[in-house]
């Protein structure tokens, strides 16, 4: 086959991102990946954040995690021997530990260093169709590199007060990264999560982000379920704990529409 034969790149490679913490980045990035995998995608988890929490909400368990994302982010290793099976069919996972700490002082001085994650992946995104990557709750280094790395941001918001003002900061970010190192960087879009009917607030929130963000919200809205938490600390998607909960059909719908938006 001669290079002009080669298929273009068809893998998406998807940050989700928002600085804020406990907004529902890990919960929607374990079962986005999930959805995408069941719906007969190849998926890579790839879990930027030192604490983990998405290799564990994958059965990945701390032992297990060795090397991860520290490793590709240093281009210790290739990323295909990072990899890491889950139960789930067509979906695999690059761990983190606290390592990924490490990784941010380390490379406080190197050259192009918000351009390695972008490399390492490249490989990756020959035999995936999807690579989904947790990123921790801050603008850091780390956050820096799946943004440059990525073609979307997929940003979870909380349905809370002050929830907007945060993702302001996330916009800005964006902008920047668009303007030096990745031109091509999307909005794919903002999701409402932990909603909860019964609040007012919810309501509001979801309104005013509408009015302010428009059709960068995505139509599909994660509800404040019970089922979504208990399957993290079963080391599970909620698809797969419990596939008839509310919050497996919402993770499913969004799954299916951030895979539309693309088209
Ligand atoms: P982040 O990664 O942004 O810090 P997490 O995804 O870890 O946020 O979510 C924070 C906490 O809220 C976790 O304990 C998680 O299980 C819980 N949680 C997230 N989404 C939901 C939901 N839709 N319903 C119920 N609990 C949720
Ligand atoms: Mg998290």
């Amino acid at each position: 086959m001669s290079k002009s034969d080669k298929k273009t790149k068809t893998c998406r490679i998807l940050a989700i991102a928002n600085q804020k913490g406990g907004v529902g980045k890990t919960t929607t990035a374990i079962n986005v990946a999930a959805a995408l995998a069941e719906d007969g995608a190849r998926v890579v988890l790839l879990d930027m954040d030192p604490q983990g929490n998405a290799s564990t909400g994958l059965g990945v368990g701390y032992d297990a995690r060795q090397g991860g994302a520290y490793a590709l982010l240093m281009h210790e290793k290739p990323a295909a021997d990072l990899l890491q099976p889950t139960e789930i069919n067509g979906l695999s996972v690059i761990a983190a530990n606290t390592e990924l700490v490490g990784a941010e002082i380390e490379l406080v001085d190197a050259d192009e260093r918000e351009t390695r994650l972008r490399e390492a992946l490249v490989p990756l995104a020959e035999s995936a169709d999807y690579i989904i990557i947790d990123c921790p709750p801050s603008l850091s280094l780390l956050t820096l590199n799946a943004l440059v790395a990525a073609d979307g941001v997929v940003a979870p918001l909380q349905c809370e007060f002050f929830a907007l003002e945060g993702l302001g900061h996330l916009v800005k970010t964006i902008d920047r990264v668009r303007k030096k190192l990745n031109p091509a960087l999307k909005m794919a879009g903002i999701v409402l999560t932990m909603y909860d009917r019964r609040n007012n607030l919810s309501e509001l929130v979801a309104a005013d982000a509408r009015s302010f963000f428009g059709d960068d919200v995505l139509e599909t809205i994660i509800p404040r379920n019970i089922r979504i938490s208990e399957a993290q600390s079963y080391g599970q998607p909620v698809m797969t704990y419990d596939p008839r909960a509310s919050g497996a059909a919402s993770y499913r719908a969004l799954a299916a529409e951030i895979k539309g938006r693309a088209s």
